[in-house]
C-alpha cells in the first residue's frame, strides 16, 4: 500500500500547458496565474513588443528580439492547497512539435483565445495536437475589456472550428468601454468589473440578477441582454459534463480580461475543480499508475545554455509515478538500465531555479546531462524498468545544406549542430561518406532555421552559410541491406543518412515519392524514424 503523504501529494498535482495564437495573452493569463500562487509579487510586467521589459517565463534572447515564446517554459507554484505545474507553449505555428512534446508531459491544456479575433490560425493547429492526445482542453476567452465579438457568435466557431463542444461556466456582460463584468452560471450571481490596474485584488460586487441594484451595477440594457442571453444559454447549450470533458469532447468556457485580471481567479478555481490529478500513463509493461511506490519519468524536453553564464545543458522529465528524492539512483532504461544518480534535480520558476529534494508524480523536473538522455527516454527506479511510449518526431519540410563560415571553428560547428539537433530543435542529415564539414538540416517550419543561426552564433560563436534546398519530402527506407545508390530515382531525389547511418530519401514533390515506390518494387518507405 503506498503511503498517505504520498497519495495526498500526488492528489492535489495539477499539470497543464497553456496554448494559443501569439498575442492572444498566453503570457499575461500565466503571469496573473503565478501572482494569485504568490510566486511573483507584482503585475504589470508584461513584455511590450517594442520595450525591453518581459515576461518572466521568456528568456531567450531570440524571443525578446521577435516578440514570441520560442521555447517551452516550467513554472510551480502552490494555490489554496493545490500543486499547480504550469507549462507555457511557443505560440509561433513554426514550433508545432515542442509544443507537441510539451502536451505529452501534462494532464490538461488551456486555450486562450482573444474575444476580438476568436479562433485564429495557430489556434487551430495547436489544437489539433490537443486532441491527437485526447487530453481536457478549457478555454479562457480574453480581452473582453476591448471591443469583442458577439460570445454566441465565439462559441459556435470553437464548436464548428475546432470541432469540441462547449459549455460555458460564465457570461460576459458588455465588452470594450462597455464591459461590466461576467454571470456566474453555477452561483447565479454577478462579478461586477472594476478596472484596477491588474493587481491580485480585485474589487467584486457579486449579486443576482434579480436584485434590485442590477440595473444600477450594469445598466439597464446590459441587464436585459443578459436575462435575455442566459434564457438562451439554459435553454439551449450543453450542461456541464465532467466525463466529456475528461475525455476532451467537452471545454469548459471562461470570459475575462487577463491584463486587469478580471475573471482569472474564478477561472482558476473552476479549473482546479474540474481537472484530473495526474493520470496514468501507458508503457510496454501496461499502465502505470501515479501512485505506484515505483519512481518513473519520461524526458519530454532538453535545453542547452538556459543560462549562459552556466553553458549547461537541462533535460526536463515528466514523473509519471511515485517520488523522485534527491540522490536517489535511478534507471535510465534506454541507456541499456544505466544506474546512476540525477545531477543537481531542480524546479524553475520561470527562469529562476531551484534546487529540490523530493517531487512527486504530475512534477516536471530539470536536471543536469552530459548529454546522455534523448527526447522520449525513460528513467525509472531500478529493477523495474519499462519504457512508456515514444514522443514521435515531426518529418521536416525545410532543408538546407550547412557550412560554418571559419574552417577553423569545426570543433565547435559539430558540438552546435549536434546538440541542437539533440534538444530536438532541429533534425540532422549528412551526404553518405560525408564527414561534420557540413551537415543537412531539416525543420519542421523556417523560422527554427533563425533560432539555429542564433544560436549558433551567440551559444557557440560560429558563424554559419545557410544553402537552402529545394526537398520538402522525407522518408526513411525501411527495407534492410538495401543499397540506395542502386535504386531508381527521379534525378531530384537526393540520397542522405542520419546520425546512426540509416538511409533516407530526400524529395521535392509528392509525385517524386511515387515514382520512387513505382519503379523499384519492394521498396518500403516510411515517414517516421522507427529506430
Ligand atoms: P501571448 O503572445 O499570447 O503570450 O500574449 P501576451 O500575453 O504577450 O499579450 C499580448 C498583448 O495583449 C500584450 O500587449 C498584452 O498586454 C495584451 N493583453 C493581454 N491580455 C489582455 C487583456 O485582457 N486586455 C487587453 N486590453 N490587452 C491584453
Amino acid at each position: 500500500m503506498p503511503d498517505s503523504k504520498l497519495i495526498n501529494e500526488i492528489n492535489r498535482r495539477r499539470t497543464f500547458a497553456i496554448i494559443s495564437h501569439p498575442d492572444a495573452g498566453k503570457t499575461t493569463l500565466t503571469e496573473k496565474l503565478l501572482l494569485y500562487g504568490g510566486a511573483i509579487a507584482m503585475a504589470g510586467s508584461v513584455k511590450g513588443k517594442k520595450s525591453d521589459r518581459h515576461a518572466v517565463s521568456d528568456w531567450m534572447e531570440i524571443e525578446k528580439q521577435r516578440g514570441i515564446s520560442v521555447t517551452s517554459s516550467v513554472m510551480q507554484f502552490e494555490y489554496e492547497g493545490y500543486c499547480i505545474n504550469i507549462l507555457d507553449t511557443p505560440g509561433h505555428q513554426d514550433f508545432s512539435e515542442d509544443t507537441y512534446r510539451t502536451l505529452m508531459a501534462v494532464d490538461s491544456a488551456v486555450m486562450v483565445i482573444d474575444a476580438a479575433k476568436g479562433v485564429e490560425n495557430q489556434t487551430r493547429k495547436l489544437f489539433k495536437v490537443c486532441v491527437m492526445r485526447h487530453i481536457p482542453i478549457f478555454t479562457f476567452i480574453n480581452k473582453l475589456d476591448r471591443d469583442a465579438k458577439n460570445p454566441f457568435e465565439l462559441l459556435s466557431q470553437i464548436e464548428d472550428e475546432l470541432g469540441i463542444a462547449t459549455c460555458t461556466m460564465n457570461w460576459p456582460i458588455g465588452n470594450g468601454v462597455d464591459f461590466k463584468g461576467v454571470y456566474d452560471r453555477e452561483t447565479k450571481t454577478v462579478l461586477s468589473y472594476i478596472p484596477n490596474g491588474g493587481q491580485r485584488e480585485v474589487e467584486k460586487v457579486e449579486a443576482t440578477l434579480l436584485d434590485p441594484s442590477m440595473d444600477r451595477l450594469i445598466g439597464e440594457a446590459n441587464h436585459a441582454q443578459l436575462a435575455e442571453d442566459i434564457e438562451l444559454l439554459d435553454g439551449a447549450s450543453d450542461s456541464l459534463d465532467p466525463e466529456r470533458v475528461a475525455r476532451g469532447e467537452q471545454s469548459p468556457v471562461y470570459f475575462g480580461s487577463a491584463l486587469n485580471n478580471f475573471g482569472v481567479e474564478p477561472f482558476l478555481e473552476g479549473f482546479l475543480k474540474l481537472t484530473s490529478p495526474p493520470l496514468p500513463r501507458v508503457s510496454d509493461k501496461g499502465e502505470v499508475s501515479p501512485f505506484s511506490e515505483d519512481f518513473s519519468a519520461f524526458v519530454f524536453k532538453i535545453q542547452a545554455n538556459m543560462n549562459k553564464a552556466h553553458r549547461d545543458r537541462l533535460t526536463f522529465l515528466r514523473i509519471c509515478s511515485g517520488k523522485f528524492t534527491r540522490d536517489m539512483e535511478i534507471s535510465h532504461v534506454q541507456g541499456g538500465n544505466k544506474r546512476m544518480r540525477l545531477s543537481q534535480p531542480q524546479q524553475m520558476m520561470a527562469s529562476e531555479r531551484e534546487i529540490i529534494n523530493e517531487a512527486y508524480a504530475g512534477d516536471i523536473i530539470g536536471v543536469f546531462d552530459p548529454g546522455i538522455f534523448s527526447i522520449g527516454d525513460t528513467i525509472c527506479s531500478p529493477g523495474k524498468e519499462l519504457r512508456f511510449e515514444g514522443i514521435p518526431t515531426f518529418a521536416p519540410e525545410h532543408f538546407a545544406r550547412i557550412r560554418h563560415k571559419d574552417t577553423m571553428k569545426r570543433k565547435q560547428f559539430v558540438k552546435g549542430t549536434t546538440q541542437i539537433a539533440q534538444e530536438g530543435a532541429i533534425q540532422i542529415f549528412k551526404e553518405p561518406a560525408s564527414g561534420m564539414e557540413e551537415v543537412i538540416v531539416g525543420v519542421v517550419g523556417m523560422l527554427q532555421f533563425d533560432v539555429f543561426e542564433h544560436r549558433m552564433r551567440t551559444e557557440y560563436n560560429v558563424e554559419i552559410i545557410n544553402e537552402g534546398l529545394p526537398y520538402q519530402y522525407i522518408r526513411w527506407i525501411d527495407n534492410e541491406g538495401i543499397d540506395p545508390k542502386e535504386l531508381n530515382l527521379s534525378s531530384d531525389t537526393k540520397i542522405v543518412q542520419d546520425f546512426k547511418d540509416n538511409y533516407l530519401l530526400l524529395f521535392t514533390s509528392e509525385w517524386n515519392i511515387r515514382w520512387a515506390l513505382e519503379k523499384n518494387e519492394g521498396l518500403i518507405l516510411s515517414e517516421f524514424n522507427k529506430n
